[in-house]
């Protein structure tokens, strides 16, 4: 069943939203070569503490961080570490965050240093894109999966490919609620979206095909053909008018 959040409770995502947003803005500054994964989760931990908020990742399902970092070929839940970010890499970083018992999700894919390659770049930007066009059919009245065709259209005609075997999500008071929302899918089909829905949407989109492989760490999902993978997020509220962006 898909909720149908209140006016209060679109304003407490929203808040919730809000340090996500700040939180990214923030690592967006700190990713820098020669910096950790894990420098930046340790300081995503200090700045969610003081917006009094809590990671909505660590712990969950045993993920044992507070955000993910995935470099590269790597799709989603990269575990920070001790690895490096080096000169021409592209890193998705994915951050959840509760607040006063509301979810919010977003995720970015940003350059590292001032090296990155035309395809990369072109990728991130494809992935921000069809996210946007995504995002543009989560109105009132339009169905589900027309969501998941804007999105699956965009990436394809770009000569990218959408991954299948992660999706979106209901958001609020659970990190993952009803429904889930594949990047790929038949318009005109699925559930009827009402206002008040929140939804994280969030497209990871690879430069070569869509398989995927998981490593040996349980978490870190890669590219099967080691090819470039892009993932942005964010979580929205359908409306009757255009969508509102909480993260
Ligand atoms: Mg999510």
């Amino acid at each position: 069943m898909i909720e149908i959040k209140s006016e209060r409770e679109i304003a407490l995502i929203e808040e919730s939203g809000r340090v996500v947003r700040l939180v990214l803005e923030e690592i967006k500054k700190a990713a820098r070569p020669g910096a950790t994964t894990e420098s930046l989760n340790k300081r995503v931990e200090e700045l969610i503490k003081d917006f009094k908020a809590r990671p909505a990742f660590k712990g969950y399902r045993g993920f044992p961080k507070s955000i993910c970092t995935s470099i590269n070929e790597q799709v989603v839940h990269g575990i920070p570490g001790k690895r490096t970010l080096e000169p021409g890499d592209i890193l998705s970083i994915d951050v959840g965050v509760v607040k006063n018992g509301y979810f919010a999700d977003a995720a970015i894919t940003i350059e590292i240093g001032d090296s990155v390659s035309g395809k990369a770049k072109a990728l991130i930007k494809a992935t921000r894109e069809s996210l946007e066009a995504g995002i543009k059919e989560a109105v009132e009245g339009n169905r589900l999966f027309d969501i998941s065709h804007a999105v699956q259209k965009y990436v394809e005609t770009r000569g990218y490919s959408i991954v299948r075997d992660f999706v979106g999500h209901g958001i609020g008071k659970k990190m993952h609620e009803d429904p889930e929302i594949p990047n790929f899918g038949k318009p005109g089909t699925g559930a009827r979206l009402k206002k008040g829905m929140v939804l994280a949407i969030e497209p990871m989109v690879n430069e070569g095909g869509y398989e995927i492989e998981i490593l040996e760490d349980k978490w870190t999902a890669v590219t099967r053909d080691r090819s470039l993978s892009a993932h942005f997020e964010h979580t929205i509220c359908v409306t009757s008018g255009a969508p509102k962006i909480l993260t």
